[in-house]
């Protein structure tokens, strides 16, 4: 478990994010889809994305500090219908350019939720990220709303989808922020990441 967590800042161009060189994994996903929860689970903190939640910093990059080591970076959703084209357009360059040029980014974890079968826009989103060379692994959200016998189709579904462009998987797992099923496993990965960077 992470020890502390402390929000920050925000920036809505990549030159304002710290400029320290700590390795940072960033999250993001549809809006809806868990991740303020997902990160509050993770850091044990019920309310600390929400800081970042206030009017305008939605749309912005949320920089966290993990255990005084490491970033966790809250991206702006995708996928919001109540915005206007030119917004979400803005919101899209800016996550672009951080994707892209962010050199300290060792992971991006793409938020799916896992009662709903993949959506167009989630699918286009993955291989835009292939496209730039991101590194990224898929984690599905809300699994305690998915029968554990239903899980692997889940699975399946995704995995047939991604195929039909990618030679290889990107890693899914499978997450509730709720029963905290599966945070360990990130924790872990987080943490075995780290131990190669350091
Ligand atoms: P965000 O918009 O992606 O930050 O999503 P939130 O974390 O605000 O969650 C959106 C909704 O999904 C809220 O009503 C949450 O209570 C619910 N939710 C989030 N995580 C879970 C989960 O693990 N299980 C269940 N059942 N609901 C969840």
């Amino acid at each position: 478990m992470f020890n502390t967590a402390e929000f920050l800042k925000s920036s809505s161009v990549i030159e304002e994010c710290p400029q320290d060189n700590k390795p940072e994994f960033a999250f993001i996903g549809r809006s809806n889809v868990g991740k303020s929860s997902l990160i509050n689970a993770l850091v044990n903190r019920k309310e600390l994305a929400k800081t970042s939640s206030k009017p305008g910093k939605t749309k912005l990059i949320n920089h966290f500090i993990i255990d005084e080591n490491w970033y966790l970076v809250d991206l702006p959703g995708y996928g919001y219908a109540s915005v206007s084209k030119v917004e979400r357009k803005a919101w899209a360059l800016m996550t672009e350019r951080y994707l892209k040029e962010r050199e300290t980014l060792v992971c991006l974890f793409v938020l799916v939720d896992s009662r709903i079968p993949p959506q167009k826009i989630d699918l286009e989103f993955f291989n835009k990220l292939g496209e730039w060379g991101v590194p990224f692994q898929i984690v599905f959200t809300k699994s305690d709303k998915v029968k554990k016998t239903q899980r692997m189709g889940v699975l399946k579904n995704m995995q047939s989808q991604l195929a039909e462009t990618w030679s290889s998987m990107p890693d899914i797992h499978f997450t509730s922020s709720q029963t905290k099923f599966g945070l360990q496993q990130i924790e872990e990965l987080i943490l075995h990441y780290l131990s190669l960077v350091d």
